[in-house]
């Protein structure tokens, strides 16, 4: 008897222990279902149509088939081949900044210096011109020739480094030239250029910087170790 008793004792205290508190967080309306659609809007029985006794059976007439043009394709076919160095985006008060007003006016605004005025017209030196409002490299100085035209020219620019988009401002259609990586306008190019290419490249002065061929010597690590 007093076994029993301690028997009950114990599995009443591992039923307790062992228990534990459920908690029931069950949504009450989990077991709801979603009523049925109760105000069922009866349709109106549709009246039969009165068949009226129509003219002979017409020849069927081809119905105009609206002819639907292929599906275009809107893949990046313009994407170009070689691939264009990165925009450099800047507001125009950044542009401002950085940029003289003169640089800022061709630059920016596509203006033009008056002619024979610029710094690199008659300027001969070795080394590279830049694009000044971000510096790349865009004409060798073994490209530019004295066109007499009153600025800058050159009859080749570094590749993949110039965008050229038809001009017909002033009454003319001219080519313009932009910097591809900055937009900056530089100028515009034009078919009477020298051999060997036959182009010419018409810069503003002002749309340019210039680093002489020994700063780019010395930037470069000394190609042979003293001694
Ligand atoms: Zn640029």
């Amino acid at each position: 008897m007093k076994f029993q008793v301690c028997s009950l004792v114990m599995i009443g205290l591992v039923a307790g222990c062992g228990t534990k508190q459920t908690t029931s967080t069950e949504s009450a309306t989990a077991g709801e279902s979603t009523k049925p659609a109760t105000g069922t809007v009866e349709q109106p029985q549709e009246k039969p149509e009165p068949v009226i006794a129509t003219a002979p059976a017409q020849q069927p007439v081809a119905q105009p088939v609206a002819k639907i043009a292929p599906q275009t394709q809107f893949e990046p076919t313009t994407q170009p081949k070689t691939k264009s160095p990165e925009k450099i985006v800047k507001t125009d008060a950044e542009w401002r900044a950085i940029l003289s007003p003169e640089e800022y006016r061709i630059l920016r605004q596509k203006g033009t210096e008056r002619a024979f005025t610029g710094k690199y017209d008659h300027h001969f030196k070795e080394g590279t011109y830049t694009c000044k409002g971000c510096g790349t490299a865009l004409f060798d100085s073994t490209t530019k020739y004295n066109s007499g035209c009153g600025w800058p020219a050159f009859f080749k620019a570094k590749e993949n480094t110039i965008a050229e988009t038809i001009d017909r401002s002033y009454g003319m259609i001219r080519t313009e030239i932009t910097c591809k990586k900055c937009d900056g306008h530089l100028g515009h190019v034009f078919d009477d250029g020298p051999n060997p290419t036959g182009v010419r490249y018409c810069v503003n002065s002002a749309s340019m910087g210039f680093i002489p061929a020994a700063d780019e010597k010395q930037a470069k690590p000394a190609p042979k170790p003293n001694k």
